[in-house]
């Protein structure tokens, strides 16, 4: 796989609570939240959990649960330990690549894309207030869109007792690609403005790159975060 990943502050926000991992065959991203420097504390632990996960042979999902869930745990302890870490927690996007087959655990409102033959699939669910209220019927997309409490996350990786993860597993066809974001893209650049940007750039990088550009033409309002990947 080819990788490509770009992060950046953004034009209004005071430091980026967004990071990201590519690390042997894994993605991913993390949009952290919380009080002074709680959100990046909260992003990067999750991330540092992931990466220093002892993956093995076992069922690869219930492994990236598994991960998850200390990573869970991990930013519930550090803010259990800090008052000024207290109600921190980040959303998690991760996707384990073993040969042919990308498994995905995810919780938050960051988002894992497939690209195959020129159209983008959204495979993670938002776990927002308006994304909820949506699935549900109760609003339809544009309301969802303008929704006050679109930045609400109904599940968050510290927060709470229990956390439930969700988890799919696709099968990879060369050519394919992933894309992993923040909100940050997401809320300033639409499903069709992705898909052009991923057929104009010619690698995963300048994908990644001309992303963040663009959401920073947009108006820049949150910290955003781009992770690409091509298959062989
Ligand atoms: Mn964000």
């Amino acid at each position: 796989m080819e990788v490509g990943a770009s992060t950046h502050v953004g034009k209004v926000r005071p430091n980026n609570e967004d990071g990201y991992l590519v690390r042997d065959g894994l993605l991913a991203v993390a949009d952290g939240m919380g009080g002074h420097r709680a959100g990046e504390v909260a992003s990067a632990t999750a991330l540092a959990v992931l990466r220093d996960y002892p993956f093995g042979p076992g069922d690869p999902s219930a492994e990236l649960a598994a991960a998850v869930q200390a990573a869970h745990s991990r930013v519930r302890a550090l803010a259990s330990q800090d008052p000024s870490m207290s109600g921190m927690g980040t959303t998690v996007t991760v996707a384990r690549v073993t040969g042919d087959r990308v498994y995905v655990a995810h919780v938050g409102d960051s988002r894992l894309y497939l690209w195959r033959a020129g159209q983008l699939h959204q495979v993670t669910a938002d776990h927002s207030v308006a994304a909820e209220l949506l699935r549900a019927g109760q609003i339809d997309e544009v309301a969802a869109r303008f929704h006050p409490h679109r930045h609400i996350l109904t599940r968050a990786v510290g927060v709470g007792d229990q956390l439930d993860v969700d988890v799919t597993d696709l099968p990879l066809e060369p050519g394919d690609g992933l894309l992993l974001c923040t909100d940050g893209l997401t809320a300033l650049v639409d499903d069709a403005d992705i898909a052009r940007v991923l057929l104009e750039q010619p690698t995963p990088q300048a994908a990644a790159d001309a992303l963040v550009e663009l959401a920073l033409a947009r108006g820049g309002t949150d910290n955003v975060t781009v992770v690409v990947a091509r298959a062989d």
